[in-house]
């Protein structure tokens, strides 16, 4: 299976063996990464994967391989269209187009790469896999805004979540780990990259996520602002004087950890705020003060929580982090072990301490196998 996960202006490629069964199944047997498209010699997504469909053959496992079974593409916006893995066609990609309203700077850099990928082997089954459509078992009371029904369905304006592959995937990951089925474990998975969203998983099923329209709503993140009073991009505009694009790039751009401190890498927050500086410390509380919010938020929306699972960069490395987000949470069963969760490592652990009802654990996301999991049994079904 080869994997695409094509950006604005970047094209994430893993070519990965599903073949078999065992601990070998989903091995990587090669992955890279073109950047700077559409700058210098990259110009276009047909330039970046003809890089890397070069760089596939010089590792010997090129494009044209009789081996390669599926293409499976990562597409951000399925709207509620798309809320399963779907078989790439015509009638498919102009669906997709779409939807590109609801995902203007992502789903047309997707459409780039499926229109490339096909184009280049047309025999080739290519499946979409939406981040979105973990999210589509979220029930109305979630998925809806309070605002007038009519206009909100006009334009689409609901909560239709993201990342969800990965939310899929670590929720699935984390059961495995405490060696049970999904079925049984209610998990609350907190995706901590440069953007960042939680959810609610229900015995394998999304029943609440903090993303919502777009990515911005929710969690602090690196640049982006997440949960705001809508009202503030009225005062932002009428007394501010700011047009809508500036105020979209304020809070997309210039805001989250980037916005309170000047830095969206929290090695680097840390770093500052171990010599006392008090902006990367004010940018850190905010950060670990949204997400306690979200755990008490979903703890009250599951009712039983079984886990907490972290994940992306931020919840894979920090520490500091998990610490602080769950810290004196012990009257709603949560305890986090200090030497677990200060033992770095690669593969899912446990970090809560033996005595907490609420399972914490650190799960590394895989959205590359997820994906390529999704495509396989799309094809051979
Ligand atoms: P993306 O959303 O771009 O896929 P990642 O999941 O890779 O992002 O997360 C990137 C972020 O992870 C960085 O911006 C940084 O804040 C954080 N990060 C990475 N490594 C560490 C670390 N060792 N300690 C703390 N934070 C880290």
């Amino acid at each position: 299976m080869l994997v695409l996960n094509s950006g604005s202006s970047s094209l994430k490629y893993q070519l990965l063996d599903m073949a078999g069964s065992g601990p070998d199944r989903g091995a990587r047997l090669a992955s890279g990464i073109v950047e700077r498209i559409g700058e210098g010699p990259v110009a276009d997504h047909e330039a970046a994967l003809k890089q890397a469909a070069a760089e596939l053959d010089r590792q010997g496992l090129g494009l044209d391989s009789p081996e390669l079974a599926a293409v499976g593409h990562r597409v951000v916006h399925g709207g509620t269209r798309f809320t399963e893995p779907t078989l790439i066609d015509d009638a498919v990609l102009a669906e997709i187009e779409k939807l590109v309203p609801l995902a203007p700077l992502h789903n047309p850099a997707n459409i780039s790469g499926i229109t490339v990928a096909r184009g280049l082997r047309p025999d080739l089954p290519q499946v979409a896999v939406f981040d979105t459509a973990f999210h589509a078992t979220m029930p109305e009371a979630a998925a809806r805004y309070a605002v007038d029904t009519a206009t909100a369905d006009r334009f689409g304006v609901r909560r239709y979540g993201f990342h969800g592959t990965s939310h899929a995937y670590v929720s699935r990951a984390t059961a495995r780990l405490l060696g049970k089925d999904p079925a049984e474990v209610n998990t609350i998975v907190l995706h901590l990259g440069n953007g960042a969203s939680a959810s609610a998983v229900r015995g394998g099923v999304c029943v609440d996520t903090s993303m919502g329209l777009t990515p911005l709503e929710g969690l602090v993140m690196g640049t982006r602002s997440g949960d705001i009073d809508p009202a503030a991009i009225f005062h932002l505009a009428r007394v501010g004087g700011m047009s809508t694009d500036e105020i979209d790039t304020l809070l997309n751009k210039r805001s989250g950890l980037v916005g309170l401190c000047g830095d969206n890498d929290m090695r680097e927050i840390g770093r500052r705020m171990g010599e006392g500086d008090p902006a990367a410390q004010l940018a850190f509380d905010v950060y670990v003060h949204r997400l306690r919010k979200y755990v008490g938020a979903y703890t009250a929306v599951l009712g039983r929580v079984d886990a907490i699972a972290f994940t992306a960069g931020v919840g894979e490395n920090s520490a500091a982090v998990r610490e602080a987000a769950l810290r004196g949470l012990g009257a709603l069963g949560i305890e986090v072990d200090a030497v677990r969760n200060a033992i770095r490592g690669s593969s899912a652990r446990l970090i809560s301490a033996a005595a907490s009802r609420v399972a914490v654990a650190v799960v590394p996301t895989d959205e590359e196998l997820e994906i390529a999991t999704q495509t396989y049994a799309l094809v051979n079904r």
